[in-house]
């Protein structure tokens, strides 16, 4: 099977689907990811929704059965040739999760040496959609159980991971429409209760700020700031 066939085909499918905009003159993303269907369908969901008002067209980088944060880097990486004769339009991006990895710091330092934007998420992306529904705060410990059983009591969500789909489309994709501001609203509000105490939403994490103690947090709301669907 091609590393690139998804558990749910109809993803895929939609997001090369629609009207075919003029994507010369666009702002291009490749964003690569962890996961191998929650982050795809969002950032398709994304692509759908405001990528023409916004003119950017995201490339979500993924593979079957997921990769580690360093891998996430590298592929992220492989594409470091469009960003250089990309006229300042391309921009790379990584987006992994605490879990149980070990390896946060060395991908850290492997996105900063290269030029990839990182969107940490501590436990996981699936706080991320979690903050499109609620507010979260207690530190989680790098496990999704909590924001998971959070997450199923959320109208379209009531099934998320269970029977191994993660997937998020259909009545999925619609229970987060209109809630991507009151998400990055409530991720900011989790910079500035960062346990460092001298992180801002306004400045982001500090350098200093150890991303492994940052529980509960997710920064995919820079993307959307990045993308210009959400004010800095
Ligand atoms: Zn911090």
């Amino acid at each position: 099977m091609s590393p690139r066939r998804r558990s749910n085909p109809n993803a895929e499918r939609r997001l090369h689907r629609g009207p075919a905009p003029a994507w010369r003159g666009n702002r291009v993303f490749y964003v690569a990811v962890e996961g191998e269907a929650t982050e795809p369908d969002y950032l398709a969901m994304l692509n759908r929704e405001f990528g023409s008002d916004h003119q950017f067209l995201i490339h979500p980088l993924y593979k079957r059965n997921g990769m580690t944060p360093t891998r996430v880097v590298a592929k992220a990486l492989e594409q470091r040739d469009e960003v250089a004769s990309g006229d300042g339009r391309v921009q790379l991006w990584a987006l992994f999760d605490r879990d149980q990895h070990h390896e946060i710091p060395q991908a850290m330092r492997a996105a900063r040496a290269g030029g990839v934007r990182v969107a940490f998420s501590h436990p996981s992306f699936d706080l991320w959609l979690l903050l499109h529904f609620t507010d979260v705060s207690g530190q989680q410990d790098g496990s999704s159980r909590i924001v998971h059983q959070k997450l199923r009591q959320c109208t379209g969500f009531e099934t998320f991971d269970l029977h191994n789909d993660k997937s998020v489309s259909g009545p999925r994709a619609q229970a987060l429409h209109g809630r991507y501001l009151d998400a990055v609203r409530r991720a900011k509000r989790l910079v500035d209760d960062c346990p460092s105490g001298a992180c801002s939403a306004s400045d982001g994490h500090v350098q200093s700020c150890d991303a492994l103690r940052r529980d509960p947090s997710t920064d995919v709301w820079q993307l959307l700031v990045e993308l210009g669907i959400a004010g800095r």
